[in-house]
């Protein structure tokens, strides 16, 4: 099965890599139109000139053979073209069988690239979705082209025993884990589940019984990797989140963002016993040294006790000098998952990066984004902005695969930030990111961003009867495209709420201005001097007297709606995060109006000092004797 599988991948990579070289289109573009029209389930809208290079699943598996077949002819030709793609094979005791080449299909005239995997991201730290929802979602997602998704359970796993007090209490059960997984199964989508084991390990660090693994004792972010508890506990997670997931062939195990290093006194000492050491032959160590052992001591747990590949994020490894990654053996554990969420990848991520990358891992994964990447406390997805960042990463990647004989990569994760850590509010939600989350997976599964990918986004999106809403001319004119409330995909109707919300949000913020900065009768001289003219102030509150009872309701129409993909606490947190703060500036705003307009009667000017002002001012006004102040100097 391992060589079938090694077999058909490199006769698909064949097809890409010798169109490209071989510039010979004619007969090549017979054979792919074949395999399209042979999958017309999945693949309706990418073009005739692309191989489709999905390969998981039973339905695919007519095509396998025919791909085997073919793989068996071109061979000889495979091995010295692409042998750069191959390692050793894993070992096949897993019940899910890793491609060992998993190539992207790049179009005959090397324009398009389309990674092999294409994985969703979902972020449930401190919010999980309803299951009904997740449930609705996978054959959306599969059908758009995911061909898996990566678990971020953060506080939402079911940690048993000594690790029970991690889990929220309104994790997911185990039995919530393995419908997951059975769901995900049946739509063909490879579960990835994601556990921090370094940084971001606040949601357990931040508890009384962890407090003393945390590598500085005021920050509950960077676990510390000398401690012996801190290696138990992190093996107990691995463990436990394995058992729950039996057939995964990745694990992420996070390493983003450790920026605690090498500061408690074990560490310290650790470092400062190796530099003194006049026998220490691995070179000068400091933090990045105490990273690179510790990701390699738990991705080699990982791979080598539990037969299963370990991903970390790249972040930490794109400053380490190429000599140093390669001495840590890193490269031969673990595969790197480069993220940049913005449309300039090139600037986060350099040619010396790639090029050091290309040389240390046999493998490698991108990742992009579809929501959560732009502002903590983003509301609305900006759906232009991350199919610029996904197109990037299409072209980073196609340059970067046919330009070095070096680098694999083995798919693009569409990244969907709920929070920025634990501690963080929530940004963008699922159920109204969807209309970015299905057009990018869309285009990452054509290859482009043209008309048939917006048509197809488009259908997928039950979007018919509206006038074409994906297209990168709409999207121009209309970012975050709130016209897609009107389509009837799970997540429309909340979106069309969070249009009203936006619009209230605006009129507050627009009423606030004009009344603090530029009305005349309800500045904060007036309020503090109780002096105005109360017709003023009534003309003044005409435009927001709706605001309050519409806020009211769109916050219980809010409360519904957001009902059907949350539990309680999630839509509480919501609403206390967007709906009460502008109750409360409305609120601040109709109290200002009601005390402008208690007065009857008013003082006869000059108007005197607001309360707890200084004297001074009534006497200088009075032209007291103040024969010092520069304005009793000036001429009259
Ligand atoms: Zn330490």
């Amino acid at each position: 099965m391992v060589l079938a599988l090694t077999l058909a991948c490199l006769g698909l990579l064949y097809v890409s890599a010798n169109h490209y070289l071989s510039n010979n289109d004619t007969e090549q573009t017979s054979t792919n139109d074949q395999l399209t029209a042979s999958d017309s389930n999945s693949n309706e809208a990418i073009p005739n000139s692309l191989v489709n290079s999905i390969s998981n699943g039973k339905k695919n598996e007519q095509k396998r053979q025919e791909i085997e077949n073919t793989a068996n002819v071109i061979l000889p030709e495979v091995e010295n073209s692409v042998e750069f793609r191959t390692n050793k094979p894993l070992s096949t005791q897993k019940k899910m069988v890793v491609e060992e080449s998993t190539p992207a299909v790049i179009s005959a005239d090397g324009s398009r690239y389309i990674p092999y995997h294409r994985v969703v991201h979902l972020d449930l730290k401190g919010a999980p979705p309803k299951l009904s929802y997740l449930k609705e979602l996978l054959p959306l997602v599969r059908e758009a082209g995911a061909t898996a998704i990566l678990m971020e359970y953060e506080d939402m796993f079911p940690f048993w025993g000594t690790l029970r007090n991690i889990s929220a209490k309104n994790a997911y059960s185990q039995r919530d884990v393995q419908n997951l997984q059975k769901w995900a199964m049946q739509n063909d989508l490879i579960v990835i589940p994601l556990v921090q084991t370094f940084g971001h390990m606040e949601f357990v660090l931040k508890l009384d019984e962890f407090k003393d693994l945390r590598e500085v004792p005021i920050y509950p972010q960077s676990i510390c990797p000398s401690q012996d508890r801190s290696w138990t506990i992190i093996q107990e997670m691995i463990d436990q989140v394995l058992s729950l997931h039996p057939d995964a062939a990745w694990l992420h195990i996070g390493c983003d963002e450790v920026y605690q290093l090498g500061q408690c006194p074990i560490c310290s000492q650790k470092l400062l016993t190796a530099n003194t050491d006049p026998n220490n032959s691995n070179g000068y160590q400091d933090g990045r040294s105490l990273f690179l052992q510790h990701v390699h001591r738990v991705a080699s747990y990982v791979k080598n006790q539990k037969n299963v590949i370990p991903i970390i994020w790249d972040d930490m490894l794109r400053t380490i000098p190429a000599h140093i990654l390669q001495d840590s053996k890193l490269g031969e554990v673990v595969e790197p998952m480069v993220w940049v969420y913005v449309e300039d990848v090139d600037r986060f991520v350099d040619s010396l990066t790639w090029a050091n990358y290309g040389e240390v891992f046999s493998h490698i994964w991108a990742a992009s984004a579809y929501k959560g990447a732009f502002g903590e406390r983003l509301y609305a997805v900006n759906v232009q902005r991350h199919v610029g960042n996904n197109l990037a990463w299409l072209e980073v990647m196609r340059r970067e695969t046919l330009s070095t004989s070096k680098l694999s990569f083995r798919g693009l994760v569409l990244t969907g930030w709920s929070r920025y850590d634990h501690f963080a509010v929530l940004c963008e939600l699922l159920p109204i990111a969807m209309h970015s989350l299905i057009l990018n997976l869309v285009i990452i599964t054509s290859g482009a961003h043209d008309y048939e990918a917006s048509k197809r986004a488009h259908r997928l999106l039950q979007c018919n009867g509206q006038k074409s809403l994906f297209t990168p001319q709409e999207l121009r004119r209309n970012p975050q495209q709130w016209d897609a409330h009107r389509c009837r995909f799970s997540g429309s109707g909340l979106l069309g709420l969070l249009s009203s919300y936006n619009m209230n949000r605006h009129e507050v913020e627009t009423s606030l201005e004009h009344i603090s900065e530029k009305d005349g009768w309800m500045s904060k001289y007036n309020i503090e001097h109780k002096y105005s003219s109360p017709w003023r102030v009534h003309e003044s509150m005409k435009t927001v007297a709706y605001l309050p009872g519409a806020l009211k309701t769109l916050e219980q129409q809010m409360a519904k709606s957001l009902g059907q993909f949350y539990d309680q606490f999630t839509v509480e947190e919501w609403l206390e995060q967007h709906i009460q703060p502008l109750e409360e500036r409305v609120g601040g705003l109709m109290k200002m109006a009601r005390d402008l307009t208690e007065r009857i009667v008013w003082p006869r000017r000059p108007l005197g000092a607001p309360a707890g002002a200084s004297p001074e001012l009534s006497q200088i006004h009075s032209g007291g004797d103040n024969s010092e102040d520069p304005l009793n100097q000036m001429p009259r």
